[in-house]
């Protein structure tokens, strides 16, 4: 089942590999892995997985003008934002599990407050630059 949508069976996805499972959400396209023993998250590449990618680096926290992520368009940074922002809105799964992140899921949400906080800020001054 997506974990967003209701009612909707995910549809299996590739590539076939040992140790982990692939799922496509056939309505809203988002996409799983699944490791045995843990329940399903978003897969790689998904907008929180690309944020906490960063944070595995222990003593990085999240400094965004420097991160080079003001460098993405502003309606993709915004559909990124906004993604994330649903996630911690109302949350469907332990985000740490998606890179195995040694933090807490507490951490990792804070982190993702953090960036989403940067990034609205870039995006509003982004807005005044224009008129
Ligand atoms: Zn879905």
């Amino acid at each position: 089942m997506c974990l967003r949508c209701t009612g909707v069976d995910l549809v299996p996805a590739g590539p076939l590999v040992p140790e982990i499972e692939f799922f496509d959400c056939p309505a809203c396209h988002r996409r799983y892995a699944g490791k045995p023993g843990q329940s399903l998250t978003f897969r790689w590449l998904h907008p929180i997985s690309l944020v906490l990618y960063e944070r595995l680096y222990p003593s990085k926290c999240w400094e965004f003008e420097k991160s080079g992520w003001p460098s993405k368009p502003p309606e993709v940074l915004l559909r990124m934002v906004e993604e994330i922002e649903l996630e911690i809105a109302q949350p469907t799964q332990q985000v740490r599990d998606i890179l195995d992140n040694p933090q807490t899921e507490e951490q990792c949400r804070q982190y993702l407050r953090e960036f989403v906080a940067g990034a609205r800020g870039w995006l509003r001054e982004k807005d005044g630059d224009r008129g």
